[in-house]
């Protein structure tokens, strides 16, 4: 028998070495903390709009069946989105956030001994659910603080199971090119996964000619990921999707939780699928916003890494704690990325065009102090 008084102990391994994810602070917490008001957000990539108000017709008139269960198998999302993409409702996994698909790949498709490989500066829930269930991560060196996929294509080994891309890539923001990620995918060995994390897609879709729903036709082990949390609006309701085979489908459907995705959530994603104004005005706005947020960094004399996101990484060239503090004290959120191995960045997301203003100003005010 094996006495412990060290609850530590008794969690499998992968778990008890997991470090937790680091959110960005949320605004009630400074509030709390340092009695500001008139705080402002710019860490989590939120949506600065607001959600879609058909979004909030849309739970207003779900409020009264909140005692019965949600559908279970979301047929209404799920159709919806079926018809945008011209897909199969049976190729479509919805998720809680896309997060919750991050972590039913790794749940069915990772175990000890299997290996999930992952770019350096790539999103921070890849090693958690690798880890989670006891898999080894494969951390590839980065190309210009993007994705290697030369690197990628030739560390796959007979125990890669899945491959994490994002595209483009969070905290970097870096993009890669269609031809070469249809090329880099096409080219993988059967054994090997990979998912493709488009959760920023929106925002380079138009400009990119972003074609990898087509790809699914020819690559049965490619799962592209989405969410309603970034270009959306709606990130506090968890909803994110799965589009993949029909069979990858079936098993990420087996392994979730049969209501894990509630009410308000489905009938809020499907409305704000419909709004296409939304949709339009959140990428004018994100476009005007890079571009005055770039300007006030060149006027600073700060780099920055080219971001196709909805959020920048800046380059203060020493430690970005101190900086992100003072901006706290002024009011200001931010998101240091020293967990992202960039201790000298911290990422803004794009606000409003007051928002950025006001980060400028708190950003230069800051720096003459440092
Ligand atoms: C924000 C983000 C997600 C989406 O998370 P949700 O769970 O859908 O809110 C997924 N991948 C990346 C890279 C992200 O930055």
């Amino acid at each position: 028998m094996n006495h412990t008084d060290n609850i530590y102990d008794l969690t499998v391994a992968g778990v008890r070495q997991l470090v937790p994810y680091v959110a960005g602070k949320p605004i009630e917490e400074l509030e709390r903390e340092l009695g500001l008001t008139d705080i402002i957000k710019l860490a989590s990539n939120e949506n600065p709009l607001g959600p879609s108000k058909k979004a909030l017709t849309a739970i207003q008139d779900a409020l009264p069946k909140l005692t019965l269960y949600p559908d279970g198998n979301g047929f209404n999302l799920k159709s919806a989105l079926a018809k945008k993409y011209a897909l199969n409702v049976g190729q479509i996994t919805l998720g809680n956030g896309s997060n919750e698909l991050l972590e039913l790949v790794a749940r069915a498709f990772l175990a000890p001994g299997l290996e999930a490989m992952f770019s350096r500066h790539a999103f921070a829930v890849y090693p958690i659910v690798t880890q989670a269930v006891g898999a080894t991560a494969v951390v590839i060196p980065a190309l210009n603080y993007g994705n290697d996929l030369e690197a990628m294509a030739a560390r796959v080994s007979e125990k890669t199971r899945v491959i994490f891309i994002a595209n483009p890539n969070n905290p970097t923001g870096t993009l890669l090119s269609q031809v070469d990620l249809e090329r880099f995918i096409s080219a993988l060995p059967k054994h090997c996964l990979c998912v493709l994390d488009e959760a920023y897609f929106e925002f380079v879709a138009d400009k990119e000619g972003i074609n990898s729903i087509d790809w699914l036709k020819t690559n049965p082990n490619l799962i592209i990921t989405r969410t309603f949390s970034k270009a959306y609006g709606l990130a506090g309701l968890r909803v994110g999707y799965g589009l993949s085979s029909p069979e990858i489908a079936d098993i990420l459907n087996r392994v979730r939780q049969p209501f894990n995705n509630n009410m308000l959530a489905l009938v809020a994603a499907e409305a704000a699928l419909a709004d296409g104004d939304y949709l339009r005005q959140t990428i004018t706005v994100n476009a005007q916003g890079m571009s005055d947020l770039t300007v006030g960094f060149k006027a600073l004399g700060l780099e920055w890494i080219p971001s196709a996101g909805n959020f920048v990484s800046v380059d203060l060239k020493r430690p970005g704690q101190p900086t992100y503090e003072a901006l706290l004290r002024k009011g200001v959120i931010v998101r240091p990325v020293a967990n992202y191995e960039m201790p000298n960045h911290l990422r803004i997301s794009i606000g409003t065009q007051a928002e950025n203003q006001f980060f400028l100003e708190a950003l230069a005010e800051t720096l003459a102090n440092v």
